[in-house]
């Protein structure tokens, strides 16, 4: 037999392939591109990914080390998911085997054999239950939408009923009355069936609506990216459910991603309630096994439709026939540390890649893909209408310079709120900072308690009596005299949601408050909980961040409150503008959601900066049309590309040479911005540097990037930071 060599990706942080031997036992049988093999590394054994094969070897015989074993197992990835991970690596000139490792559930990385058991999912079980089943309806009419479910969707597993918001105690309930089984999962190919489409939930599609699934279908089985653009309730959920119907049809397979499964049940329970077909869920909420069920539904082509989070967009279905982004503008689906991808652009590369169209829904398009529609190189659709007979919620601006606050909350709005909760209708109070206070400070000589490692104030976190930094985690106790005079007179300052809440139910002791904010839905399960409340109407009030601003359908909802919509206004981020439209309208698409006229307030001190008055008066198309005519003149994306370099270290002077020693370096059409500090100067102890790289063309961005990689080896400094390569930053305040 002749020799052969195989070239592996191998999960280290290098940016380069590595080269085996493959000892003649072991060529049999054939070995394919894809697979997953065993190689030494260093001293230990690591998995690795086969992505190229040849018979002859560059390197010296001596030097070339055998691989260990073959695993025999059919655990493969195929090669046109290789040749997209390639893609990916190149794009963001990221170590082509930490991609790879994000493509593989944890429990494949690992050299250890598998005992792999086959997922369970529920069945019901309704021979001679009727009565039974009348019964739960009016004694314990959760645990009968649960049944419902697992009675309409047989064979659904545990972490999609967890993540729709069920418990363990209601399904156990039911198991008890013997109205459902576990059993062992079939893993059968999905092939589609007449019963697959439970058409009594299908809308009647309006005739924007009807437009879109039209020209979605007409550029079936080809790539084509459509920017759905519609306003908050427009009906783009009804779009895609509409539209993935033809790709399912004919037995192919659709790919959901979505910012945050856990904040928006609703949307998952949608695509359960409307397909009768296997949908697997890909988020970090679920363990290891539970993965990896997910990637091997996927693999074997058991799944038809899979809903995941950012890193979906890496699952293994060889029959993808459409991809969906849904919140396309979210930040969260850029992934922020390690390999910095984005998961729409990556959406968009796969979609290119298998020629297939992917859907790009928001009420608020960012800038990138407004202006790739608005250029014609993405279909472009807008849905101005709310479905069925919701109104547009009203934003109006609150002059708070004018007026006495009490607690954040000017005379004006608590008027409104009353009202407002006197229709019994609910109320959304939006601040954007949790925690009690966002400082402490001494009273008399005004020492403020910050973060030695950060050089921010800690947030006061009342309940657990602690000061928590935001930016490192660290914690400390709250000191009983000041540290620098020595007075006892220490008090926190500004308010964060933790204060808002108990406050506010000082103002209105009659309505029952709720938070919704990283702190108070800690807890498993919590959130879908405190969600279920909110719909029951057992509260009234609802405090939130951002959390609250995404998704949610709360349809008793007509008044949503900001209390500070000043955040963004004065920033040096030329993002932060966008992102703040994006928040506010957002937030204010959670406000009058069904028939109930809905409004929104938010309290400003500068009531006449043209952002705010551009989105109360012309709204986000309008504010983002203008935006783009002066990103345009400044010439920054999407009129530029961009690529960030971030290094850090623990003396300020040494990312800054390093970075400096990059400049020197000549750039073909491109410059560079910097180096400057961070915007966060200093965290967690390490000072913090960037520079940016920017060119006209994406092309010469590269090829400087490249440049760079390769002559930072030989800097002086490059020993003593930590650096990081971000291409297309989407955030630069950190
Ligand atoms: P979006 O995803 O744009 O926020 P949804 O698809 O969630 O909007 O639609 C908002 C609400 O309107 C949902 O309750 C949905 O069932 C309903 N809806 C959507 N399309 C229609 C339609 N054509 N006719 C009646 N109701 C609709
Ligand atoms: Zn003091
Ligand atoms: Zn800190």
């Amino acid at each position: 037999m002749s020799t052969q060599y195989v070239q592996v990706a191998v999960p280290v942080p290098m940016r380069q392939l590595f080269t085996y031997q493959v000892p003649s036992t072991m060529q049999l049988p054939t070995i394919h591109v894809g697979e997953r093999i065993a190689v030494p590394f260093g001293s230990r054994q690591v998995i690795a990914v086969v992505i190229a094969l040849s018979d002859e070897c560059d390197i010296g015989s001596k030097k070339i080390k055998n691989i260990a074993q073959r695993l025999n197992d059919s655990f493969h990835l195929s090669k046109p998911l290789v040749d997209f991970l390639r893609l990916c690596a190149s794009y963001y000139h990221h170590p082509i085997g930490d991609v790879f490792q994000q493509a593989l559930p944890k429990l494949l990385r690992q050299v250890k054999k598998l005992d792999i058991q086959p997922p369970m999912v529920w069945h019901s079980h309704t021979e001679n239950k009727v009565e039974q089943v009348a019964k739960l309806a009016s004694k314990a009419p959760k645990q009968h939408a649960l049944f419902l479910l697992i009675d309409k969707h047989q064979g659904i597993s545990w972490p999609e009923l967890r993540t729709l918001g069920y418990s363990k105690t209601q399904l156990n309930a039911l198991a008890a009355k013997d109205l459902i089984v576990e059993k062992e999962q079939q893993s059968k190919p999905f092939i589609w069936r007449e019963q697959a489409l439970n058409e009594e939930n299908q809308q009647c599609l309006s005739t924007e609506q009807a437009v879109i699934v039209a020209a979605i279908n007409q550029s079936n089985e080809q790539f084509a990216c459509h920017l759905i653009d519609g306003i908050t309730g427009s009906g783009k959920t009804e779009v895609y459910l509409q539209a993935m119907e033809k790709t399912l049809a004919s037995s192919q397979q659709v790919l959901v991603i979505v910012p945050e499964i856990g904040l928006t049940p609703q949307t998952l329970l949608r695509f359960e309630q409307r397909f009768n077909v296997p949908i697997c869920l890909h988020h970090s909420n679920l363990n290891d096994s539970e993965r990896l069920d997910t990637w091997l539904n996927a693999q074997q082509n058991s799944a038809a439709i899979v809903i995941g989070t950012r890193s979906a967009i890496f699952s293994p279905l060889h029959h993808l026939g459409m991809i969906i982004v849904d919140e396309e503008h979210d930040g969260s689906l850029k992934q922020q540390d390690s390999f910095r991808y984005h998961g729409r652009d990556l959406a968009i590369l796969r979609a290119k890649q298998l020629n297939i169209p992917v859907l790009l829904g928001s009420a608020t398009p960012s800038f990138e893909s407004l202006q790739n529609a608005l250029s014609g190189k993405y279909q472009y659709h807008q849905l101005h209408k709310r479905a069925g007979n919701s109104k547009k919620a009203k934003i109006a601006l609150i002059d708070v310079a004018q007026q006495q606050m009490e607690h954040g909350l000017s005379g004006t709005l608590k008027q409104q709120i009353k009202h407002t909760l006197a229709r019994g209708e609910q109320v959304l109070v939006f601040l954007n900072r949790r925690g009690y206070a966002p400082a402490i400070n001494c009273q008399e000589c005004h020492w403020i308690a910050d973060c030695q490692r950060c050089d921010k104030p800690y947030t006061f976190h009342q309940k657990q009596q602690l000061l928590i930094c935001h930016h490192c985690s660290s914690q400390k106790r709250v000191p009983k005299q000041c540290p620098s005079c020595g007075s006892v007179r220490i008090a926190p300052i500004g308010q964060g949601t933790e204060q808002l809440e108990q406050r506010i139910g000082e103002f209105f002791p009659e309505a029952s408050t709720v938070r919704v904010d990283r702190d108070s839905t800690r807890k498993k399960g919590e959130l879908s909980k405190i969600l279920q409340e909110i719909s029951d109407k057992k509260h009234q009030l609802l405090i939130g961040t951002q959390m609250l601003a995404k998704g949610h359908h709360f349809p008793d909802v007509t008044l949503v409150a900001v209390l500070d919509g000043d955040g963004a206004l004065f920033s040096f981020d030329f993002r932060a503008s966008e992102q703040m439209a994006q928040l506010l309208i957002q937030v204010a698409g959670r406000a009058g959601r069904a028939s109930k006229p809905g409004k929104v307030l938010v309290q400003t001190n500068y009531p006449d900066h043209p952002l705010l008055q551009e989105i109360v008066h012309n709204g986000y198309q309008h504010f983002a049309k203008q935006a783009l005519i002066e990103r345009q003149q400044a010439l920054l994306p999407p009129f530029s590309f961009q690529a960030l370099i971030r290094a850090e270290a623990n003396y300020p002077s040494y990312p800054e040479k390093f970075l400096r020693a990059l400049t020197e370096q000549p750039l073909n059409q491109c410059e560079f911005a910097g180096p400057v500090p961070a915007a966060m100067e200093k965290k967690a102890g390490k000072f913090r540097y960037h520079l940016i790289i920017q060119s006209k063309s994406r092309k010469h961005l590269h090829q400087a990037i490249s440049q760079l990689l390769s002559m930072i080896p030989e800097i002086e400094w490059q020993s003593k930071v930590r650096w990081s390569l971000d291409i297309d930053p989407i955030d630069l305040n950190w």
